[in-house]
């Protein structure tokens, strides 16, 4: 039988961390502010936003929740997101996905200021994941590295598996994975034999989106697995991509809820207060050059 990699003392360290840092940065007179945009229609997307703020709220960050119905132009939700890239104000941005299909989520994403995508959306962001330049990263891939790490696992030399291949997860995973020194296998829906390949992983990460994909006899007794997967089953549940079974094979498996996606939001709010930092880096940067050119 393994062990839960549970996130919640992890999460509750990130969390105090984010506080503090917020208190300071008040104390210095900068009030941390994050803006999310909320497109009606998505009842997840409307759970998530809402537990966001709450969040926001007990770590002394101000949050403003823009909710503007499905019908909204694209124009206009760019304007929006324009306008706080803009206001000096607003330090973070977040926009909540899907989107509804008359909006391109990447003209949405493009509006972001790269210093304020707390998601690691941005095209600057993106590529500063490929390269390991400065930026800001994506919450949960960062989540699933810091969750192994928490729980004493490293990565270096490692065979690593990862199912998924997507944007927000497996793509940013994979580059990230591999500036850890892991060797990465990436897995996706045209995979031929994707038990083999998770059998023979030091390391699983799942993202996928497919309830129980990953089935208790594809681990070993020295699996190690990272559940980032995230979907409705019956009643309401939440439930990962890996089944629970896989208790019983493996030697450690994070539990969704509860594990990857406990630990994202609140590296969410370290994100916005990195993001200050790169903002006012950026500042001081122009400044300088200034007074230079005088
Ligand atoms: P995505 O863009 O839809 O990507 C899903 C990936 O899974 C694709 O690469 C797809 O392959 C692959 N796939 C689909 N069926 C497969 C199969 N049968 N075998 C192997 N691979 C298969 O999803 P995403 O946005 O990256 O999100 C992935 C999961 O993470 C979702 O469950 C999402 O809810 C969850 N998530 C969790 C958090 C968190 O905080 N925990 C945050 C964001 C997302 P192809 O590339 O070939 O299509």
């Amino acid at each position: 039988m393994g062990i839960w990699m549970n996130a919640k003392e992890t999460a509750a360290r990130v969390r105090a961390q984010a506080a503090e840092e917020a208190a300071r940065l008040r104390a210095e007179g900068v009030v941390p502010k994050v803006a999310a945009l909320l497109v009606e229609g998505d009842p997840a997307s409307a759970y998530y936003a809402n537990a966001k703020k709450k969040l926001a709220a007990s770590l002394g960050i101000e949050f403003v929740l823009a909710e503007l119905p499905r019908e909204t132009a694209e124009a206009e939700l760019v304007g929006l997101v324009s306008a706080w890239s803009r206001d000096e104000s607003v330090h973070g941005i977040m926009v909540e996905l899907p989107l509804p299909g008359h909006v391109s989520a990447a003209a949405v994403a493009a509006a972001i200021d790269p210093l304020k995508d707390v998601d690691g959306v941005t095209p600057a962001n993106k590529l500063a994941v490929m390269t390991g330049e400065a930026g800001l990263y994506p919450a949960t891939p960062q989540s699933c590295i810091l969750l192994l790490k928490a729980y004493g696992y490293s990565l270096e030399g490692k065979n690593v598996t990862l199912v998924g291949r997507g944007q927000t997860v497996g793509l940013p995973l994979f580059h990230m994975l591999q500036r850890e020194q892991a060797t990465v296998t990436v897995c996706h829906s045209r995979t031929a034999d994707l038990s083999r390949h998770v059998k023979q992983a030091d390391i699983v990460i799942a993202a996928v989106g497919r309830p129980g994909l990953l089935t208790a006899d594809m681990f070993h007794a020295g699996s190690v697995v990272v559940d980032a997967g995230i979907n409705e089953a019956e009643e309401g549940r939440v439930v990962g991509d890996v089944d629970a079974e896989a208790i019983h094979t493996a030697a450690a498996v994070s539990p969704v809820p509860g594990g990857v996606g406990t630990l994202t939001t609140a590296l969410l709010f370290v994100n916005a207060i990195r993001a200050i930092g790169l903002q006012q880096e950026a500042r001081r940067d122009v400044e300088t050059k200034g007074g230079a050119r005088a």
